[in-house]
């Protein structure tokens, strides 16, 4: 019998299957995110992926699911998703979360590869998708407590970022001083002592320039923000602008300019390049992020 040898490292970091995963205050961000190769991430506790260029078994279980945009390292296990809980007899159809610009052509590419497999005409039922604007606020299906805010980025098609908000209900201002017992007898009494407001979980950047990362910079109010940081050379400023991608000394400069006291507390760093070797990016992110973000700074690798 031949000798099993251990993969080597290089083969691991990019083994899109190998799950990273990062864990939150109360919730956990998993998946994989390498530039070209595959980017998805899953948030069990939120019922949710963004993005879906690949698709293990534990994203099937989750009912939601946002793209960013239409490049195949992000898009291409989309229906895939679809077609394995199908098989697997989900009875719960999952929502499929498509930026405008590119809905109608996510439609034909899903009919098209619907029929490649041989399904007839007749036959091809198209999976539950919804069309999603930039700036306009949905809930997700299944799960009301959440809204989803979508807005343009900055990159080489179109493409959109995500902040994830948790709808919650909390006591007016002009009651925040009030005695229990009061709260309760005018609860009683019918007095509309809450209203509802809405506090930022997560903003999914996808893949942008880095500009997108001061222009929308309310992003900055999420607790945690996951963004790319696609180059990390001296060098390859140029490289980044020309392919929409953010370099990390933009990324610095940002964090720079919004300063160490802004809400965001966790910044998740994804879709390095493949050529980077892990050490390769540990270092170079040490160096590069100014040393008052060193606390926030996280790397998905
Ligand atoms: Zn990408
Ligand atoms: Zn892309």
């Amino acid at each position: 019998m031949k000798e099993v040898t251990e993969p080597d490292k290089q083969h691991n970091t990019h083994n899109a299957l190998r799950q990273i995963m990062i864990e939150q205050k109360r919730w956990s961000l998993q998946g994989f995110s390498i530039s070209g190769l595959s980017t998805y991430f899953q948030i069990p506790e939120l019922d949710l992926c963004v993005d879906m260029g690949e698709c293990p078994m534990s994203a099937l279980s989750l009912n939601h699911v946002l793209l960013t945009h239409s490049h195949g390292d992000h898009s291409r296990c989309l229906m895939r998703h679809n077609s394995l809980r199908r098989m697997m007899q989900n009875p719960t159809q999952a929502v499929y979360y498509i930026p405008e610009p590119v809905y109608e052509l996510a439609v034909d590419l899903i009919r098209a590869e619907t029929m490649f497999e041989g399904v007839s005409q007749e036959r091809f039922d198209l999976p539950r998708l919804e069309c999603v604007k930039a700036n306009e606020r949905f809930s997700l299906a299944y799960r009301k407590d959440l809204e989803i805010f979508p807005f343009n980025v900055k990159h080489s098609i179109s493409a959109f970022g995500y902040t994830v908000l948790c709808k919650k209900k909390k006591l007016k201002k002009e009651y925040t001083q009030c005695a229990r017992d009061e709260i309760i007898s005018l609860k009683k009494s019918g007095v509309e002592i809450e209203c509802e407001v809405r506090e930022p979980i997560v903003s999914f950047m996808g893949d942008c320039l880095g500009e997108s990362l001061w222009e929308e910079r309310h992003i900055w109010n999420s607790p945690t923000v996951v963004c790319e940081c696609t180059f990390l050379d001296q060098d390859e400023a140029s490289m980044a602008r020309k392919k929409g991608h953010t370099h990390i000394e933009h990324l610095s400069k940002v964090l720079s300019k919004v300063g160490s006291d802004m809400a965001c507390q966790n910044i998740i760093l994804t879709h390095f390049s493949m050529k980077y070797s892990k050490k390769h990016v540990f270092e170079t992110v040490k160096k590069a992020i100014p040393s008052e973000f060193g606390e926030k700074v996280r790397v998905f690798l």
